[in-house]
């Protein structure tokens, strides 16, 4: 069906209801699908059940609403609870959902299969057995609660706040566990964005002070897409929603994938650049627009900080525009398209006509880089860096159809506590090496460990899963069967992962409709806030009856995180001598624990404006209106923040720099909302920045130093990168000139639509359509290879090597190879998914590791009578094990293309072999190291990172100073 057909036949639709006299759907999603069922209807709604037919069979649903937990979209989910068995039935969108309008992607609906799952984990387990061997004993929450929480208070008594650290993958939530870290006082926050995002971060940060791109996609003209982005992106499918609203409209797509992704057969323009390269194929657009005065130089002589960059790297001009301009061109002029085709391997007309449409963008150009290039490649945050290039030049910033920053389009509500940041400072997570990361450096920490730099006490890790995720996962292994290194390992998970093998607890937790979290992402020009919970307990609420805890709803003794928090605070401080219990305690109750209903009701009332209008409007609280509809808009079009006059009569004593940072000791005014930034230095006398002059105003700008766009990063250049200061082409480290001649990349990074990066090995309907990943190879190198579809491939790494299927296809470059995420999942007992995981043997002779099958998925018996219909044995394979540790010297992301060589396998090789040798491991970590350029001797200020940079939680500033010299760490020593 054409566009054309689609609308003639939605108008047509529209003008049926209307004609019956009703509308419409009414809610935000402004979208009718005659499958929503209407709000009004949500407590008692009649469906026949489909199981039943021929027979037309009535079941009546309860329908409430919680928030998709499968990715980082956060969708609205409607939860059918089937009235008679009071169980989930089947989810599907939310209407009421601003960012996902009621649509979500097959992760959404299959969570009830997780649910379901037989093979969840439904109590606390304990480790009966070595770290490792599989064997476990059930135990209830108040014993494995006091132990760790014993264990943290002795830590935190003895001044060990250091060995307390929580490693989450997928957050889910806006802060809330960042705060209990706050409150125990402990530097223990490590993340896995370091393994996902730095790099595409980082070029955002450089630029503009906050770290994520919000395109306005639905009213573009024309959209860039770095990634595979419509359908495994970050807000994939609010974005893919809106960017195909664009091309309806007439806008066009650009797409660079070295993959015929579902992405590219969107496109407009297809880029298959060879990987690595999208920088220059970037700044020849650029180029293409600053020769041809096709750029908004209104825009760039009010906003980027080109007087900065005169008067510190030019000063033998005067910083006039005029001469910045000239410099620009200068600067740029050798990016041609014939610099991009011989770096791409695209043709220079294909780049010349991208840049033409480009040109026309005017300010409707959206684009979004988040993992993709970035993340594969060293350097690669200069592909975000100069992706926002083309914005910044277009002025196509903050407009209509342009792109915004995150922190404008997403809203968090201030909590009922706000603990204050640790007074500590982890070098295990923020090593003096990396002074500009990201975030933690959490892939390097084995490294770290067997170095000798510290020790864990405490570990948490949180739907996280670094043994398969990460790279070097035999690293990881190592260091988590050593309670030398890591005293006491807390796997909180739903879901069985490699890593809980080799934990001291197993904590069940819950799924998306078992657990409360608010959300809010940045989909488009507005501000929303999602609500996630427990769907039982909220009906059953509904209904009359009062539930204090979760466990009492969900089954098992699945828990919700934010109840385990509270529980597990308190019982850490539980006289309150530590100052810690006062920030899990009730204000209502004066001596009582903080309730979930509290903690939201709070937030909600006091902290989201329109709510409680909008809720008493409906005759109910805020915290019952967000249960009844899991959603709300906050605001919509909140359009160009930056140009907002702060010119305010309470300026008190202002100060102007030579740039126009103007800065005050006017208080800063209060915010609902709590979105994280950065916070820029005060001056000399401890006024803080609160504009930035632009033609006699005084405007908010741009939480950077200078208050404006940074086309220069003084940042950068003061901490030791002045060559990367500009937006610019860093070649990667799979760049053909570092590629040995029987050498290709392998693009390890991209996803596929239906997985979850370790979740989803329990979902049925997801495994059946996706449960394999062979190695895309182009029909050349195939042939050159003597390899067909099907045959068994040694992929050899700097480290080991992994055997895979080869599947032959024109849909990838030639001269790259590539295999999926998700795939390969392993069990070495009985314990597991048995859905999509393999069985597997573990073999290890000192640093020398294999991992072999035993057998991959069968049909087995279950309360599911559908695991007697497994079909699929494969599983695919577990690359991730195969590859070493590339921490980008900048950001600290890990740069995940690999330099392979390809080889059929050899006659005793088996599908899934795994091997490597983790001493070779640790050399490659240490090449990597020496690429960085530490603090101690690269800091202009004597500190250990620059203070405006974003932290998840920030230390005061006197714990940013640089500690005393001392010994270095000694190359060699620790336990390895
Ligand atoms: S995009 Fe899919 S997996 Fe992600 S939140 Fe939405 S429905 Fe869930």
């Amino acid at each position: 069906m054409t566009p054309k057909e689609l609308n003639d036949r939605v108008r047509a639709a529209k003008e049926e209801v209307e004609r019956r006299g009703e509308t419409f759907y009414p809610g935000p999603s402004r979208i009718h699908l005659a499958s929503f069922p209407p709000k009004e209807r949500w407590d008692d709604w009649v469906e026949l059940d489909s199981r039943a037919w021929p027979e037309r069979v009535e079941r009546r649903y309860s329908l409430v609403p919680t928030t998709c937990f499968n990715c980082e979209s956060a969708c609205g989910l409607l939860a059918y609870v089937d009235q008679e068995t009071l169980q989930v039935r089947k989810f599907e969108g939310n209407p009421e959902h601003p960012g996902s309008r009621g649509r979500n992607c097959a992760k959404g609906p299959a969570t009830v299969t997780q649910l379901t799952d037989p093979d969840r984990i439904l109590v606390p387990l304990k480790r009966a057995g070595a770290r490792g061997e599989g064997k476990w004993i059930a135990v209830g929450w108040d014993e494995a609660l006091d132990e760790i929480a014993g264990r943290i208070r002795r830590a935190i008594q003895e001044d060990r706040h250091n060995e307390v650290m929580y490693h989450v993958g997928r957050p889910g939530e806006d802060g809330f566990t960042e705060r209990i870290l706050a409150a125990w006082g402990v530097d223990g926050h490590n993340s896995h964005t370091n393994v996902c995002s730095s790099n595409g971060r980082a070029g955002y940060q450089f630029w503009m002070g906050y770290d994520r791109p919000s395109p306005d996609f639905a009213n573009a003209k024309v959209m860039v897409l770095v990634s595979a982005h419509l359908e495994t992106g970050h807000y994939f499918n609010p974005h893919a929603q809106r960017v195909i609203e664009a091309k309806k409209n007439g806008a066009r797509l650009i797409v660079f994938d070295t993959r015929l992704s579902n992405t590219a057969t969107h496109a407009d323009h297809w880029l298959a650049s060879y990987p690595g390269s999208e920088a220059a194929v970037l700044l020849a657009v650029a180029n293409y627009l600053i020769q041809h005065d096709r750029y908004n130089r209104e825009f760039v002589r009010q906003w980027w900080n080109w007087r900065e960059y005169l008067v510190c790297e030019r000063d033998d001009l005067e910083p006039s525009f005029d001469n910045f301009e000239r410099v620009l061109k200068e600067l740029y002029r050798d990016y041609t398209f014939e610099f991009a085709a011989a770096e791409s391997g695209l043709d220079a007309s294909v780049i010349e006509d991208v840049a033409q449409v480009v040109a026309t963008a005017g300010t409707r150009l959206a684009t979004h880089n988040w993992r993709s290039a970035a993340a594969g490649n060293e350097g690669g945050w200069q592909v975000s860096r100069t992706l926002f290039l083309l914005n910044a030049l277009l002025g196509a910033v903050a407009s209509e159809g342009g792109t915004f920053p995150n922190a404008w389009n997403k809203f968090v509500p201030k909590p009922i506590h706000t603990p204050p940041h640790p007074k500590t400072w982890n070098e295990l997570t923020w090593p003096l090496e990396y002074p500009l990361a990201m975030n933690e450096l959490s892939f390097l920490l084995p490294h770290f460990l067997k170095e000798g730099r510290g020790r864990v006490d405490v570990y948490f890790t949180r739907v996280y899963n670094p043994v398969w995720t990460n790279p070097d996962g035999f690293s990881w292994i190592e260091v988590l069967s050593n309670p030398d290194l890591i005293g006491l390992h807390v796997a909180l998970t739903p879901t069985w992962n490699e890593t809980a093998y080799f934990a001291d607890y197993v904590l069940p937790m819950g799924h998306s409709s078992e657990r409360h979290d608010t959300h809010s992402y940045e989909t488009h020009d507005a501000q929303w806030i999602g609500f996630r919970q427990p769907v039982l307990r909220a009906l059953r609420e509904r209904m009359g009856q009062r539930v204090a805890d979760t466990r009492e709803v969900n089954p098992g003794e699945v828990w919700e995180e934010n109840e385990f928090w509270i529980d597990l605070t308190w019982r850490i401080d539980p006289d309150g001598t530590l100052g810690i219990r006062q920030y899990v305690a009730s204000q209502q109750r004066p001596g009582e624990k903080l309730t979930v209903d509290e903690y939201y009701a709070y937030a909600f009332e006091h902290s989201v404006p329109g709510l409680p209008e909008r809720a008493a409007a409906e005759g109910l609280s805020p915290l019952d209106y967000m249960r009844r509809y899991g959603a709300f808009e906050v605001g919509r079009r909140v359009g160009p923040v930056y140009t907002t006059d702060v010119s305010r009569d309470d300026l008190q004593d202002i100060r102007e720099d030579q740039f126009g940072r103007v800065y005050t000791r006017a208080p800063k005014p209060p915010s609902p909302n709590v979105v994280p930034h950065p916070t820029p230095e005060p001056d000399a006398e401890g006024r803080r920045p609160v504009g930035v002059r632009v033609d006699g105003k005084i405007l908010r700008g741009w939480p950077t130093p200078s208050g404006r766009l940074e086309f220069y990063s003084r940042t950068l250049a003061e901490w030791g990168w002045p060559e990367a200061a500009l937006p610019t082409y860093l070649k990667s480290h799979i760049h053909p000139d570092h590629l040995a001649a029987d050498q290709m990349p392998l693009i390890s990074t991209f996803r596929l639509p239906v997985h979850i990066h370790t979740r989803s090995a329990n979902a049925k309907w997801l495994d059946e359509i996706a449960h394999t990943n062979p190695l895309w190879i182009h029909a050349s190198d195939a042939s050159r290879l003597e390899l067909s579809t099907g045959d068994l491939v040694r992929v050899e790494t700097e480290i080991g090597y992994f055997v895979v299927k080869a599947w032959v296809t024109e849909g990838i470059r030639p001269g790259v190879v590539a295999c999926s995420h998700h795939m390969g999942r392993w069990k070495l007992g009985e314990t597991g998914q048995r859905q999509l995981m393999a069985t597997a043997n573990l073999d290890h002779r000192g640093a020398s590791w294999g991992l072999t099958r035993r057998g991959g998925v069968e049909p087995f018996a279950s309360s599911d009578p559908d695991t007697m219909r497994i079909w699929w044995t494969d599983v695919g394979i577990h690359q991730n094990l195969t590859f070493s540790v590339h921490p980008d010297p900048v950001s600290g992301q890990h740069c995940w293309h690999q330099a392979v060589r390809i080889r059929k396998a050899d006659p005793g090789d088996v599908y899934g072999d795994i091997a490597v040798d983790t001493d070779l491991a640790r050399d490659v970590y240490r090449r990597w190291l020496e690429k960085a350029r530490p603090a101690d001797t690269h800091s202009p200020e004597g500190t250990r990172r620059p203070f405006w940079l974003l932290r998840p939680l920030k230390p005061p500033k006197q714990h940013f100073r640089l500690p005393e010299p001392r010994q270095p760490v000694a190359a060699g020593t620790g336990s390895d």
